[in-house]
């Protein structure tokens, strides 16, 4: 069958610059995946990289007009506006060459594929989970949907019009063949691989293992974190460096480490493996599990990156986001790290929906405390960042259940709810004014400042002093005289004059 996957023209959203994206770092390698194995079955496949390429939809009709697929498979990877302007592109060439599928998959169709069903005539199935296995039996058989684990498709007997089941999961990752990537799928030379999926963990704000659609007794759902062998990852490590001299890889596991000492011992052999090949990568943790034996190990094999997903500075949320990890846990973590000279990004949720004034203040302090506000690149992000509230997480269905959830017209996949208190909501209004406003002088700087420029390391040294300090300032201003002081002030504008003043743009 002749299919092609297509990565659909993104847009920026620039009031999205502080938001953690809404699909996840491991949906980068989903269509590679895909065509690798659909092309191992004989069939033939080809993707179209329209986000990376910077196409436009003429450019990808073009392309689509060359390859005259059979099959039309589109990864949805953001759903920031109403994808509209994508709709109707599907519809127009389904109609003008012939295509006989169209499909969707990825993340945001997982989680609405009703939505998406019901908003595009032209999309026939939705891939719900796990895609491999789908697409293969799709593409063999794709006339008869009935008997296809992991599809979501229009059937009028079915409960509200839609018959849906989730994908079922690869037994063992080791047995699917290297993702198919495109050299713009490795910009400057920066690999995605994939050493894992799922998660053994459970925080209510994610919805990884949900994704996977694990589920307990009760039909909760458990988190499972399913490995591929090391040796296996240093021969796809290997052939890449062979065909293109890579020598840079970021590791797409939402949790680089399995769970206890069995997931701790294959870290070491996975770290054992790779030294000596002269790589750098980049990986993701939780805090829990960051411990001095393997950061050594991994520095020495080339550990340069690393994400820990901290959360919060206080021991009540963390329980609150069921991150089963202490204040403790994130202290000790971070001085491993800087021990073996690796300063992480983190993962800091400043503001969740029922966070407290105290909330705010005592993780401040903790930020502070342990030196995270001193790179305007790590405090511009900790300082705002809010609890995305993602269809499939448990968070979602507890605020829906209670009622709290605030749905766009076009979409229940992303929500919002309000803040319990006012002096939050006058709080993160601010902030997210102020992080936006740094966040676009940064657009344009952030590489010179990466590259260690020495005026734009001073601006940004300076910027991060007073965004601190603005921080600091407002909760005093909301402590003592109330959010409503915080709004009716001109707080937010004179801060964001001063950051234009010295970044010498106004
Ligand atoms: S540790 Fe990370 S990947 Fe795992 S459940 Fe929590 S947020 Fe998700």
């Amino acid at each position: 069958m002749k299919i092609t996957l297509l990565e659909p023209p993104r847009k920026a959203a620039p009031d999205r610059s502080n938001d953690i994206a809404n699909t996840t770092l491991s949906a980068c390698l989903n269509s590679g995946y895909a065509a690798a194995v659909l092309e191992k079955a004989g069939h033939q496949v080809r993707i179209i990289e329209g986000y990376m390429e910077g196409m436009d939809w003429n450019d990808v009709e073009r392309s689509i007009a060359r390859s005259q697929p059979e099959l039309l498979a589109v990864h949805m990877v953001y759903n920031w506006d109403d994808n509209r302007e994508l709709y109707a592109f599907l519809s127009k060439v389904k109609e003008e060459f012939g295509i006989r599928y169209v499909a969707a998959y990825g993340y945001y169709p997982t989680f609405a594929a009703r939505e998406i069903l019901t908003a595009c005539e032209s999309i026939d199935y939705i891939l719900v989970g796990e895609i491999e296995n789908t697409f293969l039996d799709l593409a063999s058989n794709p006339n008869d949907p009935v008997f296809i684990q992991g599809l979501a498709y229009r059937d009028p007997y079915a409960k509200r019009g839609v018959r849906m089941s989730m994908g079922k999961l690869v037994a063992n990752l080791d047995d699917l063949p290297f993702p198919i990537r495109s050299a713009s799928s490795m910009p400057g030379g920066e690999v995605n691989i994939l050493g894992s999926r799922g998660c053994y963990g459970s925080c209510t704000f994610c919805y990884i293992n949900p994704y996977y659609g694990l589920r307990g007794e009760n039909g909760e759902t458990v988190g499972r974190w399913r490995p591929r062998s090391p040796q296996n990852i240093v021969d796809e490590i290997d052939q890449i460096s062979l065909e293109t001299g890579a020598d840079y890889f970021y590791f797409t596991d939402p949790n680089f480490y399995g769970p206890g000492k069995r997931g701790r011992e294959r870290v070491l052999h996975l770290a054992e493996l790779l030294e000596g090949r002269h790589i750098r990568f980049g990986i993701e943790a939780r805090a829990n599990d960051i411990e001095p034996e393997t950061i050594r190990a991994l520095k020495k094999a080339g550990l340069q990156d690393i994400l820990v997903g901290l959360e919060s500075g206080r021991d009540e949320s963390l329980e609150r986001l069921g991150k089963k990890t202490s204040v403790a846990d994130n202290e000790r973590a971070l001085a491993v790290l800087r021990e073996n000279g690796i300063e992480p990004s983190v993962g800091f949720i400043m503001f969740e929906p029922d966070s407290s004034l105290e909330d705010l203040r005592v993780n401040f302090d903790f930020l502070k405390r342990n030196r995270l506000l001193d790179r305007l690149e790590t405090a511009v992000n900790v300082l705002y960042h809010h609890q995305i509230i993602l269809q499939g997480s448990p968070s979602y269905n507890i605020l829906r259940d209670e009622g709290k959830l605030i749905l766009s017209d076009h979409s229940e996949y992303e929500a919002e709810t309000s803040y319990e208190l006012p002096g939050t909501a006058a709080m993160a209004e601010a902030m997210r004014r102020i992080t936006n406003h740094i966040f676009d002088y940064m657009q344009d700087t952030w590489q010179l400042s990466a590259d260690g420029d020495d005026t734009i390391r001073e601006t940004y040294d300076k910027i991060s002093v007073l965004l601190s300090d603005s921080f600091e300032k407002a909760l005093d201003l909301v402590e003592h005289s109330g959010p409503a002081a915080l709004e009716k002030s001109d707080f937010v504008q004179k801060v964001n004059d001063t950051v234009d003043r010295i970044a010498g743009r106004s």
